[in-house]
């Protein structure tokens, strides 16, 4: 019989595998929102990272980067097309619909989870990606649109990273608005054809706007003198931007207003905003939203105002690790690791581990298990990174006592009785508690 190797499988390119040595920051970042969710008054929602391919075509916008070549779109055992969700407005739209709450009420809701988009991979852009995302269903004021920028800065400020972001602002005016300022904008590119690069070229028909959004140096003096959607606002909209302004100023938001900055989703109207940061080279943005009134018309409900932003974690996580940012008590460990000095005392070593755990739930401790030397289960105290290892033995056992070590400095190992071991390991890790 002939052996061969079995060839080793890999993970997808640009998915990732979240390791033990990241999850503590991950850990301390989701805690940090869900707290600060809870502060706001929003409540989690949960959608199926898989839906139907038509409802992302309908509400991202068939010419959009994601639906024109981002999506992972596949046919199931029933032939119908589904599409793993590339962001979570449109989820969380139809799930809100789907289940009557948006009827006579409003809604804050968050959520966080797995995107995928088919995107080239580097620091930064992933094709399975995770985002934490808010919206807001049925208000139709500038209010919550200052509310949940709020939200955004409180995080920001919590984890260290208001210096180190950049709220920029624009408005989209009403969609009528939109299509004006579109007639007007296609006129003038026509004008100045010749500097249009091919992406360009390609979206002056189909998506206009976003050649604003470009990033060719070649073109900016051109972007910069084209008309501004700014000074093209519907009425109404002027007064909802200005109104927001004032909110902000009130609340001591800095911001810059950026005419260029449209958005890749076709969803969007009135405000838009995004949270920039210039630490993370290229992929600099970190939070990214506005509002967008007439999704959910368009998606088959009853008009109804919505606003959110979804923020990207990798990003947020590697500016948080770049800038040093995550407390070390957060970056989790091992207080205590007990061990039995030989396997006879193994039962004993466990019945008193579960018994400390009943009268000490902060504390983290590893028991040992495996066996082994002496030698080699210190060693693996060690490796444990605790402070302190918990050595029982046949003396111990047999005087109801336990041996305290020192791991990380050169304190004498006591013996105390286990009746006092609660006491002391609290007075010993007071930083744990
Ligand atoms: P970009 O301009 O960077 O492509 P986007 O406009 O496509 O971003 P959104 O759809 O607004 O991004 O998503 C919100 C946030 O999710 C982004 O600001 C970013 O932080 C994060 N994000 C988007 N795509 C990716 C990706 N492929 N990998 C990692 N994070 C991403
Ligand atoms: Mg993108």
């Amino acid at each position: 019989m002939s052996k061969s190797v079995a060839k080793k499988i890999q993970a997808i390119r640009g998915m990732n595998d979240l390791l033990p040595s990241d999850s503590p920051r991950w850990q301390f970042f989701e805690e940090k929102v869900r707290q600060l969710m809870q502060r706001y008054g929003f409540a989690e929602i949960r959608m199926p990272i898989v839906e139907q391919t038509a409802l992302f075509a309908r509400s991202i916008g068939e010419v959009t980067d994601i639906v024109e070549k981002e999506m992972y779109t596949f046919e199931d055992r029933n032939g119908d097309s589904l599409t793993l969700r590339p962001e979570g407005t449109a989820s969380c739209v139809r799930a809100a619909m789907e289940h009557g709450l948006l009827y006579n009420q409003t809604q804050r809701l968050w959520y966080q989870g797995p995107m995928f988009r088919h995107e080239r991979p580097q620091k930064g852009r992933y094709r399975q990606f995770h985002q934490v995302g808010v919206e807001a269903y049925g208000f139709e004021g500038p209010d919550i649109d200052a509310e949940v920028i709020l939200l955004s800065a409180r995080l920001w400020q919590e984890l260290g990273l208001m210096e180190h972001v950049t709220l920029e602002l624009n408005s989209l005016g009403s969609s009528e608005a939109r299509a004006a300022y579109r007639d007007k904008l296609v006129a003038y590119f026509e004008q100045h054809r010749e500097m249009l690069d091919e992406d360009s070229q390609r979206r002056l028909t189909s998506n206009p706007l976003r050649i604003l959004d470009s990033k060719n140096p070649a073109m900016a003096e051109m972007l910069d003198n084209a008309p501004r959607l700014m000074d093209n606002l519907d009425e109404p909209s002027q007064a909802h931007f200005e109104q927001l302004k004032t909110m902000l100023d009130a609340a001591g938001i800095a911001y810059v207003i950026n005419p260029r900055l449209v958005r890749g989703l076709d969803y969007y109207s009135r405000t838009v905003f995004e949270w920039t940061t210039t630490a993370l080279g290229s992929q600099g943005t970190v939070c990214a939203g506005g509002r967008y009134d007439g999704l959910v018309e368009q998606l088959g409900g009853k008009p109804t105002p919505g606003v959110g932003f979804a923020m990207g974690i990798e990003r947020l996580i590697l500016l948080l690790e770049t800038l040093d940012l995550v407390p070390d008590e957060a970056l989790g460990g091992c207080d205590v690791y007990l061990l039995p000095m030989d396997d006879t005392a193994t039962i004993a070593a466990m019945t008193l581990a579960e018994q400390l755990r009943s009268e000490l739930p902060w504390l983290r401790m590893q028991l040992h298990c495996g066996g082994g030397s002496f030698k080699s289960r210190m060693k693996k105290a060690d490796k444990s990174g605790a402070p302190f290892a918990l050595l029982l033995g046949e003396d111990e056992i047999a005087e109801q006592a336990i041996t305290l070590k020192a791991l990380r400095d050169d304190q004498a190992q006591q013996r105390i009785p286990q009746s006092a071991l609660a006491h002391t390991l609290s007075e010993q890790l007071t930083h744990s508690q």
